[in-house]
């Protein structure tokens, strides 16, 4: 691709399996390695109201009183990543929503496993077009 990229933002949650298992370093460290720059950054505790809108797309999923459960039982990590094609990049290196499906190489496919509790826990949230990483900035660092 020849033409000049926009420069994007894309949300990036460190999870609460993330969190507990020390992983937050290592997150930050994959994407400063390639080269994004960091632009927010804060340590929250996600509630059943702000997962209700940064969730709005699943909250009729059956999948989703777990999700609010697994989201709620601990700290997680808020960033921020910017720089062209970001939300792109950044979607392939957090890899496959089920961490036993993910790509060796990708941070669910390198850190996440099947705990065999039948919920899926994969470390990261990252949005998935720009209308959903402006939608879900606002919502997590709305002073911004
Ligand atoms: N999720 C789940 N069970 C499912 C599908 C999704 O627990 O069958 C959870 C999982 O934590 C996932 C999140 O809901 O990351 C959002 O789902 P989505 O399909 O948007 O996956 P993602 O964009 O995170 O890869
Ligand atoms: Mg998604």
């Amino acid at each position: 691709m020849s033409e000049t990229q926009p420069i994007e933002q894309v949300l990036v949650l460190v999870k609460p399996d993330g969190v507990a298992r020390g992983l937050i370093g290592q997150v930050i460290a994959r994407a400063e390695a390639r080269g994004y720059q960091v632009a927010q950054l804060a340590l929250r505790r996600a509630t059943p109201e702000l997962l209700a809108l940064h969730y709005a797309d699943h909250v009729v999923k059956p999948f989703y009183p777990a999700l609010v459960e697994y989201m709620t039982s601990g700290p997680v990590v808020a960033i921020v990543l910017e720089g062209a094609q970001v939300i792109t990049a950044f979607r392939t290196m957090a890899g496959a929503t089920d961490p036993v499906k993910a790509a060796p190489g990708t941070i669910r496919g390198d850190f996440g496993r099947d705990w065999g509790d039948g919920e899926i826990r994969n470390i990261v949230h990252a949005s998935d077009s720009p209308e959903s990483a402006a939608r879900e900035i606002a919502i997590w660092f709305p002073e911004a």
